[in-house]
């Protein structure tokens, strides 16, 4: 694909804390119109390099290109749905409010939303199924439509890329797919990356997928080897590729016919 379609870009991007190397060498490149999985076990820098791409946290080294421009000046255009931590649920704020909060550029003294603020955020409310709740506190919804909050946030910044970290943890099954059937509506006008553990559901809408464990194992859209995903979850087992993931990411169980995939298929 073209240089002018790469959408995001890190080159030889290291982050530490203290002496723990959360993020180590990795080069990443996604295109305009991907979605693009990053898979990976807990604590493998996910969500550190996540947030090293939004320039939320600097990389000791590397660089990223954010939409042709450092972190800094494209941050306006990406919409971010941090990982869910479960904090702040009473913080007493209305469904609307939180999705307004995607229009405020964090820049202005005072703010007060214009009718466009207003109509961009219903807009999204609607596209997210959630405009019967605007009213409603966030505290007192549940887990699946607090996602859909977070989506419409940052739906509403109307972004040229948008970055979810774990969108689907921690909701059931159903909610899940419904999610990832409204990630798949969105790419219709945007780049998505988003953090899943969840292969099964990464293979119903991924078109690429990266395995980080510190390091990243990429394969730009080419197949993933067993060997590579199990490298990149390290301890864990291989078990976790359900069925019917990509046929990339399986692609050397099918054919090799090694053990990990079997109990599986
Ligand atoms: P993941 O999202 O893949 O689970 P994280 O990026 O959250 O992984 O964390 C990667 C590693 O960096 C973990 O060991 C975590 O404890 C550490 N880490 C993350 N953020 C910080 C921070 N702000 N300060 C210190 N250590 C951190
Ligand atoms: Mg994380």
């Amino acid at each position: 694909m073209s240089e002018q379609n790469v959408i995001l870009r890190t080159e030889h991007v290291s982050k530490y804390f203290g002496a723990l190397k959360a993020t180590d060498d990795v080069n990443l490149s996604i295109y305009e119109g991907e979605v693009h999985a990053v898979i990976g076990p807990n604590g493998g820098g996910k969500s550190t390099l996540l947030r090293v791409i939004l320039g939320l946290l600097e990389p000791q080294e590397g660089t990223v290109r954010l939409l042709g421009r450092s972190p800094r000046e494209s941050v306006q255009r990406v919409g971010y749905v941090p990982q869910e931590t479960g904090r702040n649920r009473e913080f007493p704020v209305s469904v609307e409010d939180v999705v307004l909060m995607g229009r405020f550029s964090g820049t202005a003294a005072r703010w007060t939303p214009t009718a466009e603020d207003r109509r961009v955020a219903e807009e999204s409310m609607e596209r997210l199924g959630i405009l019967d709740l605007r009213r409603k506190r966030v505290g007192e919804l549940s887990q699946g439509q607090r996602q859909r909050v977070a989506i419409a946030r940052a739906l509403a910044v109307r972004p040229a890329l948008m970055l979810l970290d774990e969108p689907t943890a921690s909701v059931d099954v159903q909610t899940q797919a419904a999610l990832y059937e409204i990630l798949r509506e969105l790419n219709r006008t945007l780049t998505i990356v988003m953090v899943s553990h969840d292969l099964t559901a990464i293979a119903s809408c991924a078109t690429s997928v990266a395995c980080v464990n510190r390091r990243l194992f990429y394969h730009d859209r080419a197949e993933l080897t067993g060997e590579m995903v199990q490298a990149a979850y390290g301890s864990c087992p291989v078990e976790l590729i359900a069925h019917g993931i990509p046929h990339r990411v399986l692609h050397r169980h099918e054919n090799g016919g090694e053990k990990e995939g079997e109990d599986h298929a």
